[in-house]
């Protein structure tokens, strides 16, 4: 495959192209990989950005439906709008969210928009790696805004996280204990909390779950790369389509508020330096399991095992082989 030929048509904003580029990053074959790495180095040199925004909520909050909505709102104000997933769950459940396209009817057929659901994985190194090799495909292409949408179930939050510019999380209204639901790592990493449903039946109690959050955020330390009243609780509806406009303010009102004081691009660096780690990590942990490293493992074990080297000795002898398994 010529990786110039296929880069090229990346940065002039070819789908097809895109798509076939995700499929190549998603992909296990060694060969692969080693195209998919040379095209993202290839890509960065054109050095587009767009503003990531990471989405969580449980499931049935709302969140297709408000990718729906404020895709829709984003579009309608002439912005490229990407939609990728990162779902842990779905190696179990065989299925994976945004699968569906259908519940993003109207966004799926807008041409400024592109929503890639998320294939079945096996782990979350893989699906992290997938994910932000696809958000930078789609920065490649253009795309001025990238919502990586993930289920609440707690690790896959985390990835997120590291690889969005901002994260909101989606609350629904409930009783009076809700708080306790959200993980307060979770409530941590938000930049934004908006409670969705605030609609019909369900105003009051969003009211109540709104006041509740943004208590609790006043309660959180304040964080650096914050202006003053930021993180923030609001309500919006994906359903009425109410409040989306002022998230979308709340929103551009932050990313600018970092970009101007150095947050943004700090935050960028660091996580930069995360994914860097992270790939080294997988990468020896990969070689480990190699089956010639296993055998060594076995043999070295063996010999530690009756007492002919010490522990330390033969990790040490192990991982000078390492590089050679
Ligand atoms: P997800 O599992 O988080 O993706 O949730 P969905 O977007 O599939 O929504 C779950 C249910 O909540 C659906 O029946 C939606 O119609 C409903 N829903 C989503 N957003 C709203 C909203 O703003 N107001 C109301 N009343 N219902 C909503």
């Amino acid at each position: 495959m010529d990786i110039s030929e296929l880069g090229d048509k990346i940065l002039n904003g070819d789908r097809r192209a895109l798509a076939r580029a995700i499929t190549l990053v998603e992909s296990k074959r060694a060969d692969h990989r080693g195209q998919a790495t040379a095209l993202i180095e290839y890509l960065s040199r054109a050095g587009r950005q767009a503003l990531r925004i990471g989405l969580s909520g449980t499931p049935g909050v709302g969140k297709s439906t408000f990718i729906e909505s404020f895709g829709m709102v984003l579009v309608k104000q002439g912005l490229r709008v990407a939609v990728l997933a990162v779902d842990p769950s779905s190696a179990r459940s065989g299925g994976s969210i945004l699968g569906d396209k259908t519940r993003m009817e109207r966004l799926s057929r807008e041409r400024n928009a592109f929503i890639r659901p998320s294939p079945s994985q096996t782990h979350l190194g893989g699906v992290a790696r997938r994910t932000r090799e696809a958000v930078a495909l789609c920065e490649a292409a253009g795309f001025d805004v990238v919502l990586i949408e993930t289920v609440g179930v707690g690790q896959s939050e985390t990835v997120v996280a590291e690889m969005s510019d901002l994260f909101l999380l989606l609350i629904a209204p409930a009783g009076g204990d809700e708080l306790q639901g959200v993980k307060r790592g979770i409530m941590e990493m938000a930049d934004l909390i908006l409670v969705n449903k605030a609609d019909g039946d369900l105003k009051p109690a969003a009211t109540r779950t709104c006041a509740d959050y943004a208590g609790a955020l006043r309660l959180l330390r304040k964080r650096p790369q914050d202006p003053q009243g930021y993180p923030k609780a609001m309500m919006v509806s994906a359903l009425v389509e109410d409040g989306l406009e002022a998230a979308w303010d709340e929103i551009l009102t932050l990313a600018n508020w970092r970009k101007e004081n150095g947050h943004w691009q700090s935050n960028r660096a660091t996580q930069a330096r995360y994914w860097f780690d992270q790939e080294v990590r997988q990468a020896l942990l990969a070689r480990l399991n190699s089956s010639g490293a296993r055998a060594e493992m076995e043999r070295f074990g063996e010999d530690v095992a009756h007492g002919r080297l010490s522990p330390a000795a033969a990790a040490e002898q192990m991982l000078n082989r390492l590089s050679d398994v």
